[in-house]
């Protein structure tokens, strides 16, 4: 995969080596087997794969090459360019002005932005909408555009189904902007965007019948296309998914909605359901994978470390805590001897808890989300192991991995 140049304060030698180890070992990615640093009373379960992806790493090297060659210049960024609060600020402190939140607030208006300055479109992709308001302007976002290819990749997949009048279900938050764009690009198809089991149950139940056509209306009022028919529109369907969302859920959705076509339709389910497979990216399926693997071990607490807005960090906490207690954590600063302010995905609220029973704990998982810098990975390895009083001595964990990795994964 191709290499970027990203800030040295993103890098960390520590997962850098671990990762080289790993990749000399097992080039073509096909090994799943976590990393484990084996420290005298604790282990510390690295997965196979972690941390910037290669869309993250793409916006990074263009939007710091951006700031590198226009210093005279008004440098913006439509919202985020990833969802890591760590990398936005210092995009910030370096000058880069947000457009809008993430939510779609507008932060500054678009009457102040002029045809000179720079407009830098982030790896989500933007809506058709904001793309006709820059043309109108008469700014050159094509130029500055980093939309990942791999989401590029789910419009066009959305484009295909609709050229066979396929009505699209996206699997997504509608609020996240990657959907919010999928959403705008595929508008002149009919469109539906429903979030899990639940919403696409009550899908179901229109497909059937079995609900009014205003309660279906009403309940995806702000997540389907307008002029929405559900009488006509939910006859032949394809599902897509936003690129980070959990791949078992999809593929529940997916089944479900099959199912649900062939006891309507009886025959010829293949023209009313595309059997497509889902839009997951590359990044996603490799790190939901990466973290069950290390999962099956006997885990007794997990710290994934990245932003609370960002979709692929909180799936890989949800995964992690059907094993075991799991904390999403901003940075190793929310984590002290006596407790952890960490990220409650149920309430989603950030909360206070006492830190665990340290002599109960053997096993910890630490791992990252895809927009993750590896520089705070390892500040948050060497806190877990400092509150442990555990020395991370770095030679000796590379080579614990070079020679015994498989080995050493048979821990109690
Ligand atoms: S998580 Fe996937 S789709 Fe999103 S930026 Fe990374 S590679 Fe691209």
């Amino acid at each position: 995969m191709k290499s970027f140049k990203i800030p040295k304060y993103y890098k960390s030698n520590l997962i850098k080596e671990i990762k080289e180890i790993r990749k000399e070992q097992d080039p073509r990615r096909k090994n799943f087997e976590p990393s484990i640093l084996k420290l005298k009373n604790i282990n510390i379960i690295l997965p196979r794969h972690f941390g910037f992806c290669y869309g993250v790493e793409n916006a990074v090297e263009i939007t710091y090459n951006i700031i590198e060659k226009n210093k005279n210049k008004t440098i913006y960024l439509l919202s985020e360019m990833i969802h890591n609060p760590q990398v936005n600020e210092d995009l910030q402190k370096r000058g880069v002005k947000f457009i809008r939140t993430t939510k779609g607030e507008q932060l500054i208006p678009w009457s102040k932005i002029e045809q000179k300055d720079i407009v830098i479109i982030p790896a989500f992709g933007t809506t058709k909408e904001i793309m006709s308001i820059l043309k109108n302007k008469k700014i050159n976002y094509i130029k500055y555009d980093t939309t990942c290819p791999f989401v590029k990749k789910v419009w066009k997949k959305s484009e295909n189904l609709s050229k066979d009048n396929h009505t699209i279900i996206i699997h997504g938050k509608h609020y996240h902007e990657e959907t919010q764009a999928t959403f705008s690009h595929t508008k002149k198809t009919p469109c539906v965007i429903i979030r899990d089991i639940k919403e696409a149950q009550i899908l179901a139940k229109k497909i059937k019948n079995e609900i009014s056509d205003e309660y279906f209306l009403n309940y995806f009022k702000n997540k389907m296309s307008s002029g929405f028919n559900p009488k006509k529109d939910l006859t032949k369907i394809g599902v897509v998914n936003q690129t980070t969302m959990i791949a078992e859920e999809t593929e529940k959705i997916s089944n479900f909605l099959k199912k649900t076509m062939q006891e309507k339709y009886k025959e010829n389910i293949e023209n009313h359901f595309a059997d497509t497979r889902d839009t997951l990216c590359y990044a996603t399926n490799e790190n939901q994978k990466a973290i069950k693997e290390a999962l099956k071990k006997n885990i007794d607490v997990s710290f994934v470390i990245g932003g609370f807005n960002s979709s692929n960090t909180i799936n890989i906490t949800k995964l992690c805590e059907i094993k075991s207690p799991a904390f999403l954590v901003k940075s190793e600063k929310d984590i002290s001897e006596k407790e952890i302010k960490y990220y409650n995905l149920k309430k989603e609220k950030t909360e206070k808890v006492k830190f665990p029973d340290k002599r109960k704990i053997k096993n910890i998982v630490i791992t990252s989300g895809a927009s993750c810098p590896d520089s705070l990975m390892e500040l948050l390895i060497k806190k877990i192991a400092k509150i442990f009083k555990e020395e991370i001595e770095e030679q000796k964990i590379y080579n614990q991995i070079t020679k015994n990795y498989k080995k050493d994964l048979a821990i109690s």
